[in-house]
């Protein structure tokens, strides 16, 4: 097979706020450089024109991003002090801050909002504006950009340095057949390739399993955040408003909260976390955001408004202890993939545009040295470490081990956090983390059978108007796959889903997929259900790879441009 191989000096993977700003901070290092040496403030040679490539999975740049999302500028400030006079897509200030705590029928707003959840002096964004507008500013400065481009495995040297990226083929039929269409994916060569997939790339899993970069470190655990944008029929949410909530519909054992974010026109922005260490088999993110909606202050709000977009997708919430190695011969991981994500404040915009902008200095120094073995790029971790963010995590390192032992003590911990700096002991203590799918807990444990939802939802109806099925949900995610193509959900072994995982789990991928891409139907033969992949409906969110009880899901990228289009999300 004829594949094209094309040389970069650094293929940045996944057009990300982390990436985006990375390389943009690379043209910057290299121009002011260039231009040090020109006027003879600094010796050396001059560096020649670097050939910076960016891909994406996406059909655009930020087709896929979805956050909250309320951004603390520091790092964006850092990157591009007048970025409001650039132009900067912000929907508007934080004006007003508010946490309630819902119980199933009142909501009681608190007399303080607890410190990290404070947001003055930041702005609600879209980040998939944000992220496309950091994709033009990137492109202005002559950073190549290849959305539709998937990096779906790595190159290795006999030594395992990794050498590029090898992006996904186009035009195979669902049988692996090559059709009329079929193009071979390139070679991308670099000296450097930065990894910046957000949670649970699928290449970062790779390069962590092969060189074990999360030797010593604890196993990362996520949660799934599921969020839908309303139009309200008058300004009762004006933009800048930020509510956030905790209690109401999760039980006390489950870690999740909400919140509404006010934008411009009238729109706002609700969304729902769980945690993906729950331990009932039943619960469901998808229903929790649902009923999250029809608590009585929320329904009202949402009155005579309509649902117009939906989204979901994981948050990296381990932190400070989960983080893996973040370098290696060739390779570095930046924001989210990397861990960055501060999960008490829900914060990690600010941390992926810096980790992005230290990693672009690492390789910067790189160039200059021509060595890019992990003894260089090493440099990395140490301005990471001496930067902002590690103290930031630092201090809030416990916080979501806390939440292990119910929501109660999980607030005392935080509490407790605060006065010692992100110090636990006892309960607390981070040796007892465990990954999230194994604090899923077996139907028998609750006593359930089958997976019957009433045991959990009892009552609970989609009205097509305040709460909405996954179908109709997807169908505003606006999600398009090529139906011909090899189904990019691999499961392992799909006897386990007709027969221990029915049995013991009551097949779950069915409910914490937020797409309804998992669907046990008759076989017609042996009284067994078997599993069928609705794979067009993926929109992209990791959660299977990540909360599957016997990990046998791998997620793998399917063909460029397909997926979810969160425009305005
Ligand atoms: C529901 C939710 C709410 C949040 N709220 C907030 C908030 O209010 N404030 C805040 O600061 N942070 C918030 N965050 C976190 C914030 O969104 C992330 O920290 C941030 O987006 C991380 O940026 P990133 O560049 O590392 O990754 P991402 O934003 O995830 O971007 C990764 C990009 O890489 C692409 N990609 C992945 N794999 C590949 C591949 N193999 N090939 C090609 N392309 C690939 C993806 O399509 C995507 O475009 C929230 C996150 C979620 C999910």
């Amino acid at each position: 097979m004829d594949r094209e191989t094309l040389e970069f000096d650094v293929v940045f993977v996944g057009a990300g706020p982390a990436n985006l700003s990375s390389a943009f901070h690379l043209t910057q290092l290299v121009k002011k450089y260039n231009q040090e040496i020109s006027i003879g403030s600094r010796k050396g040679d001059p560096l020649p024109d670097i050939e910076i490539a960016v891909i994406e999975k996406g059909a655009t740049v930020g087709a896929h991003i979805l956050s909250g999302a309320v951004m603390d500028p520091k790092a964006l400030k850092e990157l591009m002090p007048d970025f409001i006079e650039q132009g900067a897509p912000l929907e508007s200030p934080v004006k007003e801050d508010s946490f309630l705590y819902l119980t199933s029928k009142y909501a009681i707003k608190s007399p303080i909002t607890p410190p990290p959840l404070k947001n003055h002096g930041y702005y609600i964004v879209s980040l998939n504006r944000l992220t496309a507008w950091l994709g033009e500013k990137c492109e202005e400065v002559g950073v190549n950009i290849f959305p539709e481009f998937p990096g779906a495995d790595l190159l290795y040297d006999d030594q395992d340095r990794v050498l590029g990226v090898r992006t996904g083929d186009k035009g195979i039929d669902k049988e692996g057949k090559r059709k009329a269409n079929y193009e071979p994916g390139v070679d991308l060569r670099a000296k450097v390739t930065v990894l910046g997939e957000g949670p649970r790339g699928s290449l970062t899993k790779q390069l962590v399993q092969r060189l074990g970069l999360d030797e010593g470190r604890e196993p990362q655990v996520y949660s799934i955040g599921v969020k839908e944008l309303w139009e309200l029929p008058d300004d009762r949410y004006p933009a800048g408003r930020v509510t956030h909530t905790l209690g109401f519909p999760s039980d006390t054992q489950t870690y999740g909260g909400g919140w509404i974010y006010g934008m411009q026109n009238n729109i706002i922005n609700i969304g729902y976390v769980t945690g993906l260490d729950y331990k009932d088999p039943l619960l469901d993110p998808h229903s929790e955001f649902q009923r999250y909606k029809t608590h009585p202050f929320i329904a009202k709000l949402l009155e005579g408004g309509k649902m117009i977009r939906y989204g979901a997708k994981t948050i990296a919430a381990g932190g400070y202890f989960a983080m893996p190695k973040t370098y290696a011969d060739g390779v570095l991981l930046v924001g989210d993939c990397a861990g960055f994500l501060n999960s008490q404040r829900l914060k990690g915009i600010h941390s992926a545009i810096k980790s992005g902008m230290l990693a672009a200095e690492a390789v910067f120094e790189a160039l200059l040295a021509k060595d890019f073995s992990a003894k260089q790029l090493q440099r990395y971790e140490q301005i990471v470490n001496d930067s902002w963010i590690i103290p930031e995590l630092k201090k809030v390192r416990n916080f979501h081990a806390g939440f292990k032992h119910g929501r109660w003590l999980g607030i005392v911990n935080t509490g407790l956090q605060f006065f010692t700096g992100g110090r636990a002991w006892g309960l607390f203590d981070r040796d007892r983390a465990t990954p999230g799918h194994e604090e899923m807990k077996k139907l028998s444990a609750y006593g359930y059978h089958g997976d019957n939802l009433e045991q959990r939802y009892t009552g609970f109806r989609f009205d097509g108007k305040l709460t909405f099925n996954k179908v109709t949900d997807v169908y505003h995610a606006a999600v398009g796959h090529d139906e011909d193509q090899p189904v990019h959900l691999h499961v392992l072994d799909t006897d386990i889903c007709s027969t221990r995982c029915a049995e013991e789990y009551g097949n779950p991928c069915q409910r914490f997929c937020p797409a309804a891409v998992y669907e046990m139907v008759d076989d017609g033969g042996d009284g067994r259900r078997r599993l069928q992949i609705n794979f067009s409906n993926c929109v992209h969110c990791k959660t299977c790879d990540i909360m599957d009880p016997y990990q046998i899901i791998n997620w793998v990228t399917p063909e460029g441009g397909g997926g979810p289009d969160y425009k305005g999300m």
